[in-house]
């Protein structure tokens, strides 16, 4: 235990909040004249609790909870997904809506950071209860979000099918058409090409930049993913098409380790049959816990917050982390990376391909002027990979962990337009 950190993180059952504000402290030094500000990044601007009646299909009534986190609006509207998840709560919430303010200025894009989410196990409703619910929801959330408010997008266990049914919903409830309202539609009504596979690509584009600084080869890296849905199906695909080779996959179901590669793309077809991870033949299952200790190059957790921890961080043979999740390192988890000589790659920079395409999808909307797709990879391309040499150069400036780093370019952005504005009244 690290007699250092503060007393809600002795346990390292931590909460995705502490993690964010114990990372909130670690930049804190780091700040300047515009530590006096730090403050308004510890308080969420506003957090939506919302009762969510669904009429089931058998004719009963349940109800879900559900919440929308405005986490900070200094440097725009707030931006961030929705999850439908069992284990949803308002803290997780709140944090994951404060790493969207992190990572929106990260990346230099003019937004704030917004989060939701329903506490809902969605496989267990029918899609005609998955419709009422997202429907309901959105027009709870209704009175805080719009185009120039909040923009919704997809998250864990949500994606275009669930976006359309939001955007017809506020749209409906508003009286006209609003693409804009949320992003990750379908492409087909004014969603943008390069959306589904933006976030996977950005933890390509980011890992790749990283390797070039640390003079990895991209041809033959051995990747371990965690997570196959979105991100780390994406992922897989664009970094085996790169000449990596996947070498294991975990999922919900389990996990799989072929020394030789496994075809991401077999295997996604696969689990689209509605298939187990677990039954797929071209590679052996192994215990989920050994998952961490295998031999690769590149890890990249993609599933969920809280993964790597004190009690497999030391396991981990890695030189490079790749957070494709929001939050899956604890901070006493990447102190043990760092020691061992890894380079973790932070989620608000790993991780941001899929808010910079939803950007564009935003800015795209409101020109009602489509790009091509090529043109979308480019600008994703030169987006991620500006940021990354703005925070690898203030890195080795200031000697700081890369996530540290993140966080100072990130909060200064924030606080500078937050010291601007100034306090109302
Ligand atoms: P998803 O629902 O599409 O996929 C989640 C994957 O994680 C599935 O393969 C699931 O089986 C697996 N999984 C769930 N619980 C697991 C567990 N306990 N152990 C191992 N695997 C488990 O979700 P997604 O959109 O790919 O999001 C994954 C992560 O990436 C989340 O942390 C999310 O916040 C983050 N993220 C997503 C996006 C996006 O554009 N979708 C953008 C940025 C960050």
């Amino acid at each position: 235990m690290n007699s250092q950190l503060p007393s809600y993180l002795h346990d390292e059952q931590v909460g995705p909040w502490a993690m964010y504000l114990e990372q909130i402290e670690r930049v804190r030094p780091h700040l300047g004249r515009l530590a006096t500000w730090i403050d308004t990044l510890r308080h969420p601007k506003r957090c939506l609790i919302v009762d969510v009646p669904v009429r089931m299909d058998d004719g009963s009534l349940r109800h879900f909870e559900g919440y929308r986190v405005q986490h900070n609006a200094s440097r725009g509207p707030g931006k961030g997904g929705v999850r439908y998840h069992p284990q949803v709560t308002l803290p997780e919430v709140m944090a994951l809506a404060g790493w969207m303010t992190v990572k929106n200025a990260a990346i230099n894009l003019p937004y704030g950071g917004a989060k939701g989410g329903i506490r809902i196990d969605p496989g267990q409703l029918s899609l005609a209860e998955l419709e009422r619910l997202t429907r309901r929801y959105t027009s709870e959330i209704g009175i805080v979000i719009g185009p120039d408010r909040d923009i919704p997008a997809p998250d864990v266990n949500t994606n275009e099918q669930v976006m359309a049914w939001m955007m017809d919903t506020y749209s409906i409830n508003v009286g006209a058409t609003s693409p804009g309202v949320v992003t990750g539609k379908p492409v087909s009504m004014g969603g943008s090409l390069g959306r589904r596979d933006a976030t996977g690509r950005g933890c390509f584009i980011i890992a790749r930049c990283a390797m070039e600084k640390l003079g990895l080869q991209m041809e033959g890296a051995r990747v371990a993913i965690q997570g196959f849905g979105n991100v780390g199906n994406a992922a897989a695909r664009i970094f085996h098409a790169h000449g990596a080779q996947i070498v294991a996959v975990q999922d919900v179901a389990g996990t799989l380790y072929n020394p030789r590669g496994i075809d991401p793309v077999a295997l996604g077809e696969f689990l689209a049959t509605g298939a187990s991870l677990l039954d797929y033949p071209y590679a052996e299952r192994v215990a989920n816990d050994e998952f961490w200790g295998l031999d690769c190059d590149v890890m990249l957790p993609a599933a969920l917050e809280n993964q790597i921890t004190t009690a497999n961080a030391g396991a981990i043979r890695a030189r490079l982390i790749v957070e494709g999740a929001n939050g899956p390192t604890t901070p006493q988890a990447e102190d043990i990376l760092l020691a061992n000589g890894a380079t973790v790659l932070p989620d608000v920079l790993a991780n941001a391909g899929g808010v910079t395409v939803s950007y564009f999808e935003w800015v795209q909307n409101a020109s009602s002027y489509f790009w091509t797709e090529q043109d979308i990879n480019e600008r994703l391309d030169r987006a991620l990979a500006d940021a990354f040499r703005g925070i690898w150069q203030v890195s080795v400036d200031r000697k700081l962990p890369l996530r540290t780093a993140a966080f100072v370019v990130a909060c200064s952005r924030v606080l500078e337009a937050r010291a601007l504005r100034g306090v109302y009244p």
